[in-house]
């Protein structure tokens, strides 16, 4: 999949399309944008499987529907938003996401992109802000990291370790020093929903003073999809 020059992403907006699971309204959970408000693109199918994935019913391309991409950014536009996230399911499996962050990025829109980490973010446009998972030993997946993509990351991107036990903090831990993350993106600590006592995690942090993010997942603790 490559970079498309404009006339090209033009003819891909009016016949592309993606499989979409929903969209929906709602408060950024964590990264960047956390607590903002934002316009919500989840589109379907995965190609890893995390033991603790908290969007199982986004894994499968056979989930959602097929939504021209036209009508996405028709139906972002009346939402009155001007931020827009594109998640998953993993964004980066379906050709048609290069082209609507183009799209959307033209439009002056502030737009956000979440991606697991083992496909390549090279086609992503610049402007996008990138929240890039590094899996943990827990998800099962770690092996599957593209540890090239850190060379497209900046301080308006982020890398997001999502820590279920103490192994996974070592190795969080041990990435964020021996690849400098802090010296190029921010970085991001955060408890695996159910699993990991966000209360230990952050003495974790404090105890070995980590240059580097807590966070939780906001939505869930308020209750928003
Ligand atoms: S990458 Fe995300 S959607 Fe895919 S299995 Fe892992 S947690 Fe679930």
């Amino acid at each position: 999949m490559g970079v498309k020059g404009f006339g090209e992403a033009q003819e891909g907006l009016s016949s592309g399309s993606l499989k979409v699971l929903e969209t929906l309204v709602t408060l950024q959970g964590e990264g960047p944008g956390s607590g903002r408000p934002v316009f919500l693109i989840r589109l379907a199918g995965c190609n890893l499987a995390c033991r603790w994935c908290d969007t199982p019913q986004a894994r499968s391309p056979e989930a959602g529907r097929a939504r021209s991409l036209s009508d996405l950014l028709r139906e972002f536009e009346a939402s009155g938003l001007s931020e827009v996230l594109l998640t998953g399911g993993e964004p980066l499996l379906q050709e048609g996401t290069v082209v609507l962050l183009q799209a959307l990025v033209s439009r002056g829109a502030r737009v956000y992109l979440e991606t697991n980490g083992s496909l390549p973010l090279g086609p992503v446009p610049q402007e996008v802000i990138k929240i890039m998972d590094l899996k943990t030993p827990s998800s099962g997946m770690s092996h599957q990291m593209l540890y090239e993509n850190l060379r497209h990351l900046t301080f308006r991107d982020a890398v997001k370790f999502v820590i279920a036990d103490e192994e996974d903090y070592l190795f969080a831990r041990e990435k964020t020093f021996s690849l400098r993350l802090p010296s190029f993106t921010e970085v991001y600590f955060s408890p695996a929903w159910g699993e990991m006592s966000p209360e230990r995690l952050a003495r974790l942090i404090l105890r070995d003073r980590l240059p580097v993010r807590f966070q939780v997942q906001l939505h869930k603790f308020l209750g928003l999809p």
